[in-house]
């Protein structure tokens, strides 16, 4: 039992949808379409259909899809972007390579996501947005982001990499998808995320027609015409086979969530009881989606070698907050700057979570953990 399990099983969830996903996948050779092809729009469509937003410009990943946002929204060099410290490296990474700043924040050591009531202090007449980042499957506290964001004339994007699937409730109850509440928001089809292809993928989504005009300018060369070039652009873009594979996974997307939240649960329910180990918070203004089940422990690295050791994987996202990579040390931060960010990444261990995963592996999985903690 214990060698059998898996941080993710892709091949396994691959079998249960196997006859669609071939068939899908020799549909494209048989076109030979394989840039540009049919999927790709219908999958542009039924993922806008799906999240219930009017446009959807798919591209090559969920990078590509952070820097062509930024772009779309016409940020320039110098400009200033707030975004959370403890997350991985792309928002920031694909700021940088703009000239943009990216201009980091601390984040809840419950939730992990970033701390909305520390934005405004981190605002200067430089800063022109700000980067939600959907953490693990949860929601960032969206409703007072907007509020700051529309009180300084700042521009929201949503980066939905981790989280395609979750909802977030408005004060006044209404509810909207991550994903299509923010000015332009980013998608990342990743194998991993809650919606995986199985390669690179990613996709744009916003209710705003320029935007979402500029946002595919850009991400096919900037060319309006055949050889017109109207802006400077790159070149990413969705392959028909990730998006024929995209079509028959995005109809099982729903049933994945509801598999990950049991799972979620399940862990919840086998971790109530122990003081030692700290459970990931579901706020109530969101579901959890669970594409990470993160769970906060001390002498965390011991624990995960022990685990290991036994034959139980598990990962740290992130052993580092942004602040003190090595790339980033021209913006100057220190250690101390972001104490939470900084603590979590000493903290913080993800558990085996996907849609295969049996009750009786999530016992095995607490049954080490626990094995380890009274080792130690
Ligand atoms: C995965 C991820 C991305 C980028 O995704 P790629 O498709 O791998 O480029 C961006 N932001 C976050 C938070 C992610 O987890």
């Amino acid at each position: 039992m214990l060698n059998s399990i898996k941080m993710v099983d892709l091949y396994g969830q691959y079998l249960k949808i196997k006859e669609e996903i071939d068939q899908a996948i020799s549909e494209v050779i048989n076109s030979s379409a394989f840039i540009n092809g049919k999927p790709v729009e219908s999958f542009g469509n039924e993922l806008a259909e799906y999240l219930d937003v009017k446009y959807v410009v798919t591209c090559a990943n969920g990078t590509d899809a952070l820097q062509i946002a930024y772009q779309a929204l016409d940020l320039k060099p110098g400009d200033e972007v707030i975004m959370p410290a403890f997350n991985y490296v792309a928002s920031a990474e694909a700021a940088a390579l703009l000239g943009l700043k990216p201009v980091f924040l601390d984040v809840w050591e419950d939730s992990f996501n970033m701390n909305e009531k520390l934005i405004q202090d981190r605002i200067t007449p430089a800063t022109k947005a700000i980067v939600a980042v959907h953490l693990f499957g949860q929601s960032v506290n969206m409703e007072p982001v907007l509020d700051i964001a529309r009180f300084f004339g700042l521009k929201v994007i949503e980066d939905n990499a981790q989280s395609l699937g979750t909802d977030y409730t408005f004060f006044n109850g209404n509810s909207q998808m991550t994903g299509t509440m923010g000015d332009i928001n980013i998608h990342s089809f990743f194998p991993t995320k809650n919606l995986g292809c199985f390669g690179d993928g990613g996709a744009i989504s916003t209710n705003d027609m320029d935007l979402a005009q500029k946002a595919k300018l850009i991400s096919r060369h900037g060319q309006g015409q055949k050889y017109a070039y109207e802006m400077i652009g790159c070149n990413s873009r969705l392959d028909t086979l990730q998006a024929a594979i995209l079509r028959v996974k995005l109809r099982n997307l729903d049933n994945y969530i509801q598999l990950r939240q049991e799972a979620g649960k399940y862990y919840d329910k086998l971790l109530e009881d122990l003081p030692k180990v700290i459970r990931p918070a579901e706020n109530s203004f969101t579901h959890h989606t669970y594409n990470q089940y993160v769970i906060r422990i001390g002498e965390r690295d011991r624990i995960k070698e022990m685990m290991h050791n036994s034959g139980v994987p598990s990962m740290v996202y992130y052993p580092s907050p942004l602040h003190l990579q090595k790339a980033y040390n021209y913006l100057g931060y220190r250690q101390g700057d972001f104490p939470v960010a900084e603590k979590l990444c000493r903290e913080v261990l993800a558990l085996p979570m996907h849609t295969e995963l049996l009750k009786g592996e999530q016992d095995a999985v607490i049954n080490e953990l626990l094995k380890s903690i009274n080792s130690l």
